[in-house]
């Protein structure tokens, strides 16, 4: 927002220097020229400035380094990731020390906050001694305030004043599906395991009002821009999550563009989430180029580091386990039956192996009565391990993939304790994908990983991961290019918006990133230093170095 505007705007700029269109029929100009948030015209820059030499036009020259199209997100929790940047940050913690000491800034920091509360991303493997702080370390911080560390979807770690409010002791039964651990003399000890047991205490925590809940994603968006997001696809909203898209939306705030997918909610009863699409009357593609309805989201699986990602074989530490089916093969058929014959696409969840067959059993099954081909279904995640039969049958069905490479980035030192080198090295098989003839989607799936696109082009063509100092699965490793489209016009085609996004071409948005340097020019291995010089969205530039 630090562009300063001059006194009469101009009618047209023109954008010069190294351009990388992304569009296969001219991938390189000297220039391209912007007329009300759109791309007017690709070229020469001395011809550009003589065409419009009449008009009055500014141009916005790059000595250095590359511009290329806006970069979109395919799979990015931008409101949750809002929401997450209020709270304690424990996702860079090696230990427990570094999650007290966190806890203990933010206390401080924020002592008007009755509550002292942790955005859910943070991975207790990732911390030395592998378990959670427990109540009492807890208590040491703060005796009085209430703390609750919640992680992905699973468990919280609280101490014993959160506990005291929740009406949480020694003589509470679990929940049923829940668990209260407690220690060898049957004290609670602080952690909470599954949704109905730290949901106890999550309860008790004040909701956020929807005035902090608007200005996280106004402040997230500025986040964004900086490292060259011009549009994400928000998966998986609650009703009143989209509501404050609405509302940023409205107030003429919301300047990251915004793909949002409703979650059918799969606890629920299917009957009550299909009833509820129905009365929607309302499609993916619903919105403008702001705002629009993405496809409906559905949880099949849970996560592999967390050990519930559906597997075909059970996990090699834990016998008979082979993970979590979230929503059961009928109630999700159920659902994409009905969508297929609503017209709205579905998004699903699968990050193991088993997951991904049945998503892709189901949607052939459903395909045969109800055509899906051009409803653009997708795999989200497609982690561990698709197999050649199961890429050849996406491409059949025309169903694309939302990939992640900043998850093997994070994951893989986690997972190569479980699985091993050679297994994990198979994950995310971007390589394979795309020479199947699957579009894949560039994404981060942040707040879970870290969102910044430079570092998932980096990994998806290095996969290089710091932690073991070499390379994982280079077999899957793509080529700069190939990871550009996947940020820019594959992640469009996800957004339902290839017409406008992706590309600097006539007609297009106008939203571009200038980089420091050409990313097709330098070692691969720098790709994730390169700065983000500006970013414009519809025209406007929303980020200057
Ligand atoms: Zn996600």
């Amino acid at each position: 927002m630090n562009h300063s505007r001059p006194s009469r705007s101009p009618a047209v700029a023109v954008v010069s220097g190294n351009i990388l269109t992304m569009d296969p029929e001219r991938p390189r100009a000297e220039a391209f020229a912007v007329r009300d948030g759109r791309i007017l015209a690709v070229g020469e820059r001395r011809q550009m400035l003589a065409t419009f030499a009449s008009e009055n036009v500014e141009e916005i020259h790059y000595e250095r380094g590359a511009v290329i199209p806006g970069l979109i997100d395919s799979h990015n929790h931008m409101l949750w990731t809002g929401i997450q940047r209020t709270q304690a940050n424990l996702a860079g913690c090696k230990s427990i020390a570094d999650v007290l000491a966190e806890v203990e800034r933010y206390a401080n920091a924020h002592r008007e906050k009755e509550w002292v509360v942790s955005g859910a991303g943070w991975h207790v493997e990732a911390l030395a001694e592998r378990r959670y702080p427990t109540r009492k370390e807890l208590d040491a911080v703060s005796p009085t305030r209430p703390i609750y560390l919640p992680r992905v979807g699973h468990a919280a770690a609280v101490n014993s004043e959160a506990l005291r409010r929740a009406g949480i002791d020694r003589n509470s039964k679990d929940p049923p599906g829940g668990r209260i651990e407690r220690d060898e003399r049957g004290e609670p000890t602080g952690l909470l395991l599954e949704p109905p047991a730290f949901n106890l205490v999550g309860r008790c925590v004040p909701p956020q009002s929807r005035e902090e809940r608007r200005q996280a994603l106004r402040d997230v968006q500025r986040a964004y821009q900086a490292v060259g997001i011009s549009g994400v696809i928000d998966p998986g909203l609650a009703p009143e999550d989209m509501s404050i898209y609405e509302d940023l939306l409205r107030a003429e705030e919301l300047t990251v563009r915004s793909v949002i997918m409703p979650l059918a909610q799969t606890h629920d009863d299917t009957e009550e989430v299909l009833a509820r699409l129905r009365a929607w009357g309302v499609h993916t593609g619903f919105g403008n180029d702001r705002l629009k309805l993405g496809g409906i989201k559905v949880y099949l699986d849970g996560g592999a580091s967390l050990g519930t990602a559906l597997m075909r074989e059970p996990y090699p530490d834990e016998k008979c386990q082979c993970g979590i089916q979230v929503t059961h093969t009928d109630a999700f058929h159920r659902i994409v039956e009905l969508c297929a014959r609503a017209g709205w696409s579905i998004g699903v969840h699968t990050v193991g192996g088993k997951a991904i067959d049945i998503a892709l059993e189901v949607f052939d099954e459903v395909d045969k009565k109800h055509p899906i081909g051009d409803l653009r279904f997708s795999l989200i995640h497609a982690y561990l391990w698709p197999t050649p039969e199961n890429i050849a049958c996406a491409r059949r069905l025309n169903v694309a993939v939302a990939t992640q490479a900043s998850m093997q980035y994070q994951f893989a030192p986690l997972l190569v304790r479980r699985f091993g080198k050679d297994l994990v090295g198979k994950a995310t098989p971007v390589k394979s994908w795309i020479d199947g003839g699957i579009i894949v989607g560039g994404g981060s799936d942040s707040p879970v990983t870290p969102f910044p696109p430079l570092l998932g082009i980096w990994h998806a063509v290095t996969r290089h991961v710091d932690s073991l100092g070499m390379p994982l699965g280079a077999d899957q490793a793509i080529s700069v290019e190939q990871a550009l489209v996947m940020y820019t016009r594959n992640a469009a085609w996800l957004s339902f918006s290839e017409r406008e996004r992706g590309m600097i071409r006539p007609g297009m948005l106008a939203d571009w990133v200038a980089l420091s340097e050409d990313p097709l020019a330098i070692d691969p291995m720098r790709l994730r230093e390169l700065s983000v010089v500006a970013t414009a969205i519809g025209g406007e530039i929303v980020h200057r170095l």
